[in-house]
């Protein structure tokens, strides 16, 4: 690992600050992910800005029937906090899924949601692929076993958080701290970038912007579901993961709902068009085997993960049937 400099600032204001004046500066929230990639040589900051002594960034409220999340909160508290599990359970579930206890532990909603991705070239210091700045994507050619089978290229990472499907379908927003003390609100649908826009980045947030909070609307009663296919029944990224909730009149038929996928392509995917095709019918089994059809309608899989196509098609369905209570 390079030599780094460190730095507590005492306010958010203090870090927008620092990193406005250091180009290769870097936020530091639990330091999972971004101390991984300096040991592997990925990302080498001369400045870390740590944020984890900020407690005006942490913690859960509840106003005006939102939810607001400050973006140091732990994964852990997400799990466990009473009203995540009463007015987000969709974000409470998947919190539990997410790595060990101990990595819950450490990591932050925020932290999480903007790590970087899990593939293999990319983390390979040894590999100067797309994403770091080379020519080609290494898994066109290479073992893509893991990549995307839908929006993939010309770079083929998948999203690994299984945080971000579960507030992109929850309707969360970002709230960002920006140089000169503003402050902006990003839909999570803005907040990700696929890699035709920029290959190289997986947010559109700019260098120096800090997520103070995710904020969203609660879905208290609403039926929901997490689900997450993995290799191991031990810790595991996701091979597809499917976040999924609707909410149905009092005749039993779908009024709305969002289905949004993790796993399968380079940020949390937005079937919209299967959670569109079950508005207007109650979740029979005719519904729910066409929605989950066209969740996967489009896929492009590479030489070695079509099995995600079928994979993501059974984990939808299940889900769907979860939610009307099977
Ligand atoms: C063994 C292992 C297994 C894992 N399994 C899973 C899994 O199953 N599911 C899953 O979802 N994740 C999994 N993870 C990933 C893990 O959850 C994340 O690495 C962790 O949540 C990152 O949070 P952090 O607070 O430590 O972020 P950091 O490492 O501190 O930061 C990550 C990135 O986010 C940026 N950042 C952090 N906070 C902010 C902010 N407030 N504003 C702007 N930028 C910010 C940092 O600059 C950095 O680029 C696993 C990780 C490991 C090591």
């Amino acid at each position: 690992m390079k030599r780094f400099s460190f730095a507590a600032p005492a306010s958010v204001d203090d870090a927008v600050r620092l990193l406005a004046e250091h180009e290769d500066a870097r936020l530091m929230a639990g330091g999972v992910d971004l101390v991984h990639e300096m040991k592997r040589g990925i990302r080498s900051p001369s400045l870390l800005v740590h944020i984890a002594g900020l407690p005006q960034l942490e913690g859960i409220t509840l106003n005006d029937g939102r939810l607001e999340i400050g973006a140091l909160t732990k994964i852990a508290a997400l799990e466990s906090d009473e009203l995540v599990i009463e007015h987000a359970p969709l974000l409470a579930a998947a919190a539990r899924e997410v790595a060990t206890p101990q990595l819950r532990a450490m990591g932050t909603i925020a932290g999480n949601i903007l790590q970087r991705p899990q593939c293999w070239y990319y983390r390979d210091p040894d590999s100067f692929c797309l994403r770091k700045g080379g020519e080609h994507c290494h898994a066109v050619a290479g073992d893509n076993r893991y990549h995307a089978i839908l929006g993939g290229g010309p770079c083929h990472i998948v999203c690994p958080s299984d945080l971000a499907p579960a507030l992109l379908a929850l309707g969360a927003s970002a709230v960002v701290s920006t140089a000169g003390g503003s402050e902006r609100r990003v839909p999570l649908s803005e907040l990700f970038v696929g890699p035709r826009v920029d290959p190289h980045n997986e947010h559109a947030l700019s260098h120096g912007e800090i997520i103070t909070r995710l904020d969203l609307p609660s879905s208290a009663g609403l039926p929901n579901a997490f689900l997450k296919a993995r290799e191991r029944t031990a810790w595991d990224f996701a091979l597809s993961s499917v976040s999924a909730l609707c909410e149905t009149g009092p005749d039993g038929v779908v009024r709305r709902a969002r289905i949004v996928l993790g796993g399968v392509a380079p940020n949390a995917w937005d079937a919209a068009e299967a959670a569109e095709s079950l508005v207007g019918r109650p979740l029979g089994d005719d519904a729910i085997d066409a929605a989950a059809a066209a969740s996967v309608r489009g896929a492009r899989p590479l030489r070695d993960n079509a099995y995600k196509v079928e994979l993501t098609r059974r984990l939808v369905k299940k889900a769907l049937e979860s939610l009307r209570g099977d």
